[in-house]
């Protein structure tokens, strides 16, 4: 009763691997070139197709190359597939011939082949899909296809080439971690920044208020420190202008003293009235000068168009002059100075220069002008007196400060007033001088 099948199923089996031998010596000679045709059966029953000799190289070819290479009918039957494909999906090559390729397609994909086939422009399409792999655990590999149209033995057919992507898409993940990471550091960073800007606002905010403060508070003591001054200076002022009373009785008085009892009083008591009333007269000088220092410091000196030469002019027929020679070298440019600061500048300027000659010597002065800049004018006073050591330069214009004075009166305030007069009428000063070469004072003002 069993026997019957057993039969039929040896001589099955018999036929299915005579088969599979044929197959398979078709699939080595078609990959190897030795066939021109291929039998296919299908519903419609066997075809035949034919494989140009000339396309043996191509062949060849497409075994060497790292892409998948298939050439399927138009309803997806595989004629023909290269080793790289059969490893793309894991199958072997001869269970991959006359397969569909579909089914190597997850289902939501297979309509896309479907269009791909259908509506394939002569350049051919591209599109990427997912091959399905036999095992789970290997899961799809993503490849993109690439379609040409075929026509074999007047059939619609199409070449495929498949590109794995799976570096491509490693890389491309790898890439978008690295983005993602550096927007992360880029978005820490600019929280960083923006918290530090914070605080850095913060502080201006701060800063700017004690800026506010401290304006505010210097303002306050300015004011109070100028009220100070200003009460000061009258202080002094007052002081001053008392003093000088005393000062001119004890002067009278003494001048009186020798006038009416001079010829009553020894010798050494006419020298000591004679002593009494120079001192007299050189402290009432003392006090005038610093009332004219105070004075210059603290006066409202407005300018105007002023001419320095009628000054020294003005100089030159005084009695100060004495036994000396003084002369204007060229013109004197006009200049803008308050005129009363001017001329108590220059006389302080040409008495000194009148005054600090060696001993037996005429004083001979020169006053001439120069343009150090565009604008401004310097005007010069030389003198072929006993000179400075340039050591002393700058200290001859504080107040009190006198060098070698024994035998030169003077109260050390004339060139203090220079300085400060100039100075507040926007100027500077200076000096060229050293000991036994003379000296050459200037003041420097804006042209008028
Ligand atoms: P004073 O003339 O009353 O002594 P100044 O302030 O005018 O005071 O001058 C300060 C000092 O500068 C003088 O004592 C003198 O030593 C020196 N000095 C000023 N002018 C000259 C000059 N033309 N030649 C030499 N020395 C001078």
């Amino acid at each position: 009763m069993m026997k019957p099948p057993t039969v039929a199923r040896d001589s099955e089996v018999k036929e299915l691997r005579a088969r599979l031998a044929e197959a398979e010596e078709t699939i080595h000679a078609i990959r190897h070139g030795h066939v021109d045709a291929l039998v296919v059966s299908g519903p419609e029953g066997d075809q035949v197709f034919t494989l140009q000799s000339a396309e043996k190289p191509y062949r060849l070819l497409i075994e060497a190359i790292n892409e998948g290479a298939l050439t399927i009918l138009h309803d997806g039957t595989v004629l023909y597939c290269n080793n790289r494909f059969a490893a793309m999906v894991r199958q072997p090559i001869e269970k991959i011939i006359g397969s569909s390729f579909y089914s190597f397609l997850p289902s939501e994909q297979r309509d896309a082949l479907r269009r791909m086939l259908t509506a394939i422009s002569p350049n051919g399409a591209k599109h990427e899909f997912t091959l399905r792999r036999p095992s789970k655990e290997s899961g799809g590999l993503p490849v993109q296809v690439s379609l040409a149209p075929l026509q074999i033995d007047g059939t619609r057919a199409a070449g495929i080439i498949a590109t794995d992507l799976t570096d491509r898409n490693r890389q491309e993940e790898i890439l978008r971690h690295l983005n993602e990471a550096l927007e992360q550091r880029v978005r820490e960073r600019t929280a960083e920044v923006t918290e530090a800007n914070g605080a850095l606002e913060a502080v201006q905010v701060k800063l700017r208020s004690h800026a506010q403060d401290l304006e505010q508070k210097v303002a306050e003591r300015t004011a109070a420190l100028e009220m100070s001054v200003k009460s000061l200076e009258q202080f002094c002022y007052t002081i001053a202008h008392d003093l000088r009373a005393p000062l001119r009785a004890m002067s009278g008085f003494t001048t009186t003293l020798l006038d009416d009892f001079g010829k009553l009083l020894p010798k050494a008591g006419q020298e000591y009235a004679r002593r009494i009333a120079g001192a007299a007269e050189r402290m009432d000088h003392l006090i005038r000068d610093l009332l004219a220092y105070g004075r210059i410091n603290s006066a409202e000196l407005p300018l105007r168009e002023t001419d320095p030469a009628r000054i020294v002019q003005d100089f030159v027929s005084s009695p100060e002059r004495k036994q000396s020679s003084i002369r204007i070298d060229g013109s004197l440019p006009r200049v803008r100075a308050n005129p009363t600061v001017l001329e108590q500048v220059l006389k302080n300027l040409l008495s000194n220069a009148v005054k600090f000659v060696a001993p037996g010597q005429c004083p001979e002065i020169r006053v001439f002008a120069q343009e150090p800049n565009p604008g401004r004018a310097r005007i010069c006073v030389q003198d072929n007196g006993i000179g400075i050591d340039p050591h002393y330069h700058d200290r001859i214009f504080r107040v009190f400060e006198r060098l070698s004075a024994a035998g030169y009166p003077g109260t050390g305030i004339g060139l203090a007033i220079v300085q400060k007069g100039v100075e507040r009428m926007g100027g500077c000063v200076g000096v060229e001088s050293s000991p036994g070469k003379g000296s050459c004072f200037w003041i420097e003002l804006r042209k008028a």
